[in-house]
């Protein structure tokens, strides 16, 4: 290589390289170059490139393919074969023809938050996007949340409605314009208009919307603001009237908000971001991000309790342009919904949901096709840990080992997602909530048939995935799509399909396998009891539980899980009397019980009854730490106990606390005793910081499972861990369980493409319920 003769080139380029301006930037890295030839679209394959010209510069241009890609691109592999030059071009083309097998492959990418060139055009007061909000080009601007079918062409996106003036034609013609192409581009003389509204949906004329809305905030009123995929309830973040005033009118005493800044120095004003988190932060996906907060600027009601708050930067020309007239340094930008119902997406919707919550509305009248709410994600140190994989992610597949097959997944009920699985790549859809009520139900299988079109899927799917849960909304679900489809159904116990979702996304083959750690809030465990604090032996296949967190009785089920200290008093009747548990609680009764000592009476005689429902959880167990030291004793939102007992925790030396991990087997199946914990903590509250109690609790169930499973894996001879659950979000449980594992040579591995808590549950149902059937 390297000689100066003339050359012919073929270059296959595979990745995410379709509808992120890859073409045309193609074309203008081989005009540089020199170079004759021409770039198409190949389906699902990637992009095929045939180049001829002096060898040189070939090589340099196949260098240049993956240095100067676009940012939103991925790619992932660059294949080149050198062939004899024949001098058969004479310039370089966009092959337009055989660029319509893009119909063939389903492959669009997600919402792209705006790019640095198009928040130039913003800035230039001589161009058609000057102060234009909607501004967008092929590296940037809404995908997902617009597509109504594919192929990905304009007639089938929102943009349908907005004919491109002359100028936009000639830039979406031009090879060498960004806007080449691209379906999403616009300007200010043929776009998309915003409008400001009264509560009542009456407009508001004023001659610049944002200046007007930023106004009504800097003065305290909540305005819902019509994004790309929903509505977001917008206040003013530095002031403590508004976030009360949106507490109250929303009914979230204490779940915290999301933040949006205008800029990273901004951000660092109220929080102290790291480097992974920095990274995150700006990445065009735009998430929100759990940072440190630094006790500034904002107001503490913005997250109670909490030592983290969540944070993303501006992702649209509306927020731009927002943050622009109103020069402050955050906003909370919360979803716009009414509590258990998705996200509103119209403005007469809208209005309907959330009248009485809001004072005004910044609206636009272009469409949103697809409901998408901002992802929310934590970076543990370099991994990613999801809480909610939506915006920016979604439709992104994630490659799984089961090559063959289709499938629909239902997923859980709390914090859903259900995913399509198609011929090894899991299309996981957009963040659902909780599955709890018609409306949702509906949403869900909505969002699953929508998935299925947008897939061109046309035949039935081979299986129907879903949680062996029978009060499952979800499983209900998937017994009316198994009629609809006629595929069967197969049903997967909650843990195994965490586990599952880790080897899958891991690339771990069915038949392999792992030791799999799974700490999470509640699943249904297939002896009755309420399972979330296990260690399993697993394959896509099958599972066997090698051990778990001791049961403790949880009277009253999910009265548990809403009152944690009805979890306390119960797991002290395994060590204590009726007459020591009253004496030890009794100044926290009134206050931690609904009912008070009545409730009190009757909860230890229920966890003293043989038939008392029990549960291995670790989610409530951390919940009854919590609710003895005075932390949550009525949770107000999913997860609140235990996030702030790891705020806490984060403040404490668990080392303080002189007491070791107790772990019994029965039977060949390990267990770790919390009982005696429990009570020991109890006993000894006064003689400890609560801080140093806090850290403690969360040391004591992650030394004990990782002890567990380290001897299982030993024992079996098994050198994989696969580490899931909600509770592994917890920043020092998943990164002691990795390193003390790590430092035993066993390779660890967790979930990074999807959400370790139910949100990739749907993933791992796709692998469990695709290989018992193919
Ligand atoms: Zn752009
Ligand atoms: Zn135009």
């Amino acid at each position: 290589m390297g000689s100066p003769e003339l050359v012919e080139a073929e270059v296959h380029v595979t990745g995410r390289v379709q509808g992120v301006g890859f073409r045309p930037f193609i074309y203008r890295l081989a005009v540089r170059h020199g170079l004759k030839g021409y770039v198409i679209n190949l389906g699902d394959a990637g992009v095929e490139v045939v180049v001829e010209g002096i060898g040189e510069r070939v090589d340099e241009f196949i260098n240049s393919i993956k240095t100067e890609a676009p940012s939103v691109s991925e790619v992932r592999g660059v294949h080149a074969s050198y062939k004899p030059y024949r001098g058969r071009f004479t310039e370089f083309v966009i092959d337009k023809s055989r660029g319509a097998t893009k119909a063939a492959s389903g492959i669009f990418p997600p919402d792209i938050g705006i790019c640095p060139d198009c928040l130039m055009d913003m800035e230039d007061p001589k161009v058609r996007w000057y102060e234009y909000p909607f501004t967008a080009c092929a590296w940037c601007g809404p995908r997902f949340t617009g597509v109504k079918s594919l192929p990905y062409d304009r007639e089938r996106t929102h943009m349908y409605d907005f004919p491109m003036c002359d100028d936009c034609v000639t830039d979406y013609r031009n090879p060498l314009d960004r806007r080449f192409d691209a379906q999403g581009i616009t300007c200010s003389y043929c776009g998309p208009r915003m409008s400001l509204l009264d509560a009542s949906g009456k407009v508001i004329e004023v001659r610049d919307v944002f200046a007007a809305a930023a106004k009504l905030l800097r003065e305290g009123h909540i305005v819902a603001i019509k994004g790309i995929g929903g509505f977001h309830l917008a206040a003013l973040a530095t002031d403590d009237t508004p976030v009360t005033k949106l507490r109250e009118r929303k009914k979230r005493p204490y779940q915290p908000f999301a933040l949006m800044a205008p800029d990273m120095s901004a951000v660092r004003s109220f929080a102290e971001p790291d480097a992974n988190e920095s990274r995150a932060l700006v990445s065009w996906q735009k998430p929100i991000i759990l940072i440190k907060k630094n006790g500034q600027v904002i107001s503490e009601q913005v997250a109670p309790g909490l030592n983290r708050v969540g944070v993303m930067l501006p992702y649209t020309g509306i927020q731009i342009m927002l943050f622009k007239r109103l020069r402050v340094p955050a906003l909370i930008m919360t979803s716009g919904n009414r509590s258990g119902r998705p996200m509103a997406i119209t403005n007469d919707a809208a209005m309907n949901d959330l009248e009485g919550m809001v004072d005004y509305f910044l609206v636009h009248d272009r469409e949103i096709v697809n409901r998408c709410d901002d992802s929310l994600l934590r970076m543990n140190g370099g991994r990613v840990a999801f809480i909610r994989r939506s915006r920016g992610y979604v439709p992104d597949p994630i490659e799984i080992p089961v090559k063959k097959g289709i499938s629909f997944a239902v997923g859980t009920e709390q914090s859903n997602v259900a995913s399509v699985t198609l011929d090894g790549k899991c299309y996981q859809t957009q963040y659902l909530g909780d599955i709890a009520n018609l409306e949702s139900f509906d949403y869900e299988k909505k969002a699953i048939y929508a998935m299925r079109d947008l897939l061109k899927i046309t035949r039935n799917p081979d299986v129907i995935a879903c949680d062996q849960h029978p009060d499952y909304m979800t499983s209900q679900l998937a017994e009316v799509i198994s009629q609809e489809t006629g595929a069967r159904i197969i049903k997967s116990q909650h843990h195994h399909a965490h586990i599952v979702s880790v080897c899958a996304e891991n690339g771990i083959k069915p038949d392999e396998r792992v030791v799999g750690i799974a700490l999470d809030g509640t699943g249904y465990g297939p002896d009755g009891s309420i399972w979330g604090g296990e260690v399993l032996i697993s394959t896509y296949f099958d599972h066997n539980r090698a051990g778990h967190l001791q049961y403790l009785p949880m009277p009253g089920g999910d009265l548990c899980t809403y009152s944690p200290y009805r979890m306390l008093i119960a797991g002290l009747t395994l060590t204590l009397n009726d007459e020591e548990i009253r004496d030890i609680t009794k100044n926290h009764i009134e206050k931690a019980l609904l009912h008070g000592v009545e409730e009190f009476e009757v909860l230890i005689k229920q966890a003293r009854n043989e038939g008392v429902i029990k549960t291995s959880s670790s989610g409530r167990l951390l919940d009854s730490v919590a609710s003895l030291l005075g932390l949550t004793y009525r949770r107000t939102y999913e997860g609140e106990p235990a996030m702030r007992l790891e705020a806490l925790a984060n403040l404490g030396d668990a080392n303080n606390i002189d007491f070791n991990p107790q772990i019994s087997n029965n039977n060949g199946i390990y267990q770790l005793k919390t009982d005696n914990m429990l009570n020991f903590l109890t006993i000894n509250q006064n003689r400890f910081k609560k801080q140093d109690i806090a850290a403690f609790a969360q040391k004591y169930i992650t030394l004990g499972i990782t002890d567990i499973a380290l001897d299982v894996a030993r024992a079996e001879g098994i050198n994989t861990v696969a580490l899931s659950g909600g509770v592994t979000v917890n920043q020092y449980i998943s990164n002691t369980i990795v390193d003390k594992l790590e430092k035993q040579g066993i390779n660890v591995l967790t979930n990074q493409k999807t959400a370790p808590g139910d949100g990739g549950s749907s993933l791992g149902q796709s692998g469990i319920a695709l290989v018992a059937v193919i």
